[in-house]
């Protein structure tokens, strides 16, 4: 007998252990569930090894080199010198100690932790195959099944990852030295955050777009003071143009793209890095064995409690669809545990924010102006330029606005936009406003601590009611 033919029993499986997959496990296990969580890689996932994480602490640590440099105008005069080994070793700290946590509050709230890949081996059964070689596989018999196995970048035809030429994001975010140059195919959120990062480490940047705007299904206003900061900072952005294949040069590559009408450029670059998007891993789980079928994208259809066709299997965060971002799968997790747990619980996503950390930053929740039209609303908005809040003067980030979308009606508020220094943290008080059914006079009767960037919540809600008292009302 091997050992593969031994099957240990659990109430709960979850397969990867991302964020989706962990807060499902850790949920579970607050209630009283007999969970265990398999990976065939690291604690955290994506987001904590390959993304979210160590893409922030990059912004971080090149927009500290970057302001320090640039702060004549506060009568400082410094000439940061980057060094890239220190400031990887401080990034990957940052990500130890964030897997290490995931992986301590794992145990803590009593789940198993099980080291390798699974796949479906019948309606109840996974297979495990350890990493390496001889290292067996084992069986596990699962109750309910939580997938949570993520996604992976998408690659073009001709630009195969190589971790030398063709880059992925994963393979940026741990490069040992400073390219030169770098075409970053694609000007989404990835590729945007990226393009700041190598920027600012003096990197010669291109961005190739085939689509006709940068940062697409975010409004223009937003996305161009972002645009605008990018060329301030020497990057070109090359919009209608696709990537149509490289060849490597003497002391490089070249990256031909391609417009509609067939017009052909190269660029001459170190690397190329390639962001276009990124696809859910579902090939690999044999859910065939299952009776499971994902859709044509790959991904997995879920109902409001996280619940796939199949009763007893659940499917949370990438593979579930969009938004791709690791909160809506947080959330998620947690409602597939809960439910599982015989809870009432169930998924809302009418406040779900999503943020780009470039500079400056934009951040959205709800609905937007056209959005809430077309759901039927009157609109009532109000905006709050940055240049008029105080706070941000006195952090030398005056650009952007925010903007607060609410039904003119019963003033509850639908939306907002922000686009501005921390506008990925400000935009939580607008999710908030949303959840609670705020209404515009409730955020204007919050005192909001002066000075601060979160002030302009408060004015961009007083100047949607006619009564700002720092800006002129619309
Ligand atoms: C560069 C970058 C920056 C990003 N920035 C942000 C951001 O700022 N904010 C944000 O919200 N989102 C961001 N994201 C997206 C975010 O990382 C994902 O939405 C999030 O990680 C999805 O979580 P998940 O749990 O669904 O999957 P993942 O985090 O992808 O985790 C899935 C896990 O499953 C494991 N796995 C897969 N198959 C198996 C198997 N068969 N057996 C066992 N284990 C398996 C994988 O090894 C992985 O650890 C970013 C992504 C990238 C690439």
């Amino acid at each position: 007998m091997v050992v593969g033919d031994i099957a240990t029993g659990t109430d709960v499986l979850v397969i990867g252990a991302g964020p989706g997959g962990y807060v499902a496990a850790i949920r579970a296990g607050q209630l009283d569930l007999d969970v265990t969580l398999v990976e065939k890689d690291a604690y955290g996932g994506t987001c904590l090894n390959h993304g979210c994480i160590p893409s922030k602490a990059l912004i971080t640590a090149t927009g500290v080199a970057h302001e320090a440099g640039n702060a004549e105008g506060m009568g400082i005069h410094a000439d940061p010198a980057i060094d890239m080994g220190g400031m990887m070793e401080w990034k990957e700290g940052v990500v130890s100690q964030l897997t290490g946590g995931v992986e301590k509050l794992c145990k803590a709230n009593g789940v198993n932790l099980v080291e390798g890949r699974a796949e479906f081996d019948g309606e109840n059964r996974a297979r495990v195959a350890h990493g390496g070689d001889g290292q067996g596989s084992e069986s596990i018999e699962f109750e309910h099944a939580i997938v949570a196995t993520g996604s992976r970048p998408i690659e073009i035809p001709g630009f195969e990852f190589d971790g030398e030429h063709v880059l992925s994001s994963r393979d940026a975010l741990s490069l040992e030295s400073v390219p030169d140059s770098l075409v970053i195919v694609g000007a989404g959120y990835i590729g945007m955050e990226l393009a700041g990062v190598f920027a600012k480490l003096g990197t010669d940047v291109t961005v190739v777009e085939m689509l006709e705007e940068a940062l697409t299904g975010y409004a223009d206003d937003l996305a161009k003071p972002v645009v605008d900061t990018m060329e301030d900072l020497g990057v070109e952005i090359r919009l209608g143009e696709a990537a149509s294949g490289w060849e490597e040069t003497g002391n490089g590559m070249s990256v031909t793209t391609e417009t509609e009408d067939g017009e052909e450029t190269s660029y001459a670059c170190e690397k190329a890095l390639v962001a276009v998007g990124r696809q859910p891993v579902t090939d690999t789980l044999n859910l065939e064995a299952i009776g499971l079928e994902p859709d044509e994208g790959g991904f997995l259809a879920t109902d409001d409690r996280a619940r796939t066709d199949l009763e007893h299997v659940f499917a949370v965060g990438d593979v579930a669809g969009e938004p791709m971002l690791a909160h809506k799968g947080m959330k998620e997790g947690q409602v597939a545990a809960e439910v599982i747990a015989g809870e009432p619980s169930a998924l809302d996503y009418q406040a779900v924010p999503a943020a780009v950390f470039t500079e400056p930053e934009i951040g959205t929740v709800g609905m937007t102006e056209t959005e809430a039209e077309e759901a039927g609303f009157e609109p009532a908005v109000g905006q709050m330029p940055f240049r008029a809040s105080g706070r941000a003067l006195t952090t030398g980030h005056t650009d952007g606005f925010v903007r607060v979308v609410a039904d003119a009606e019963s003033g509850f508020v639908l939306g907002g936009q922000i686009v501005g220094p921390e506008a990925s943290e400000l935009i939580a008080e607008v999710g908030l406003a949303i959840e609670l059914g705020a209404t515009l006079e409730d955020v204007a009767a919050t005192i909001h601590t002066h000075p601060t960037l979160s002030e302009a919540v408060h004015e961009a809600a007083e100047n949607a009611l006619g009564h700002a008292i720092h800006t002129l009302n619309r």
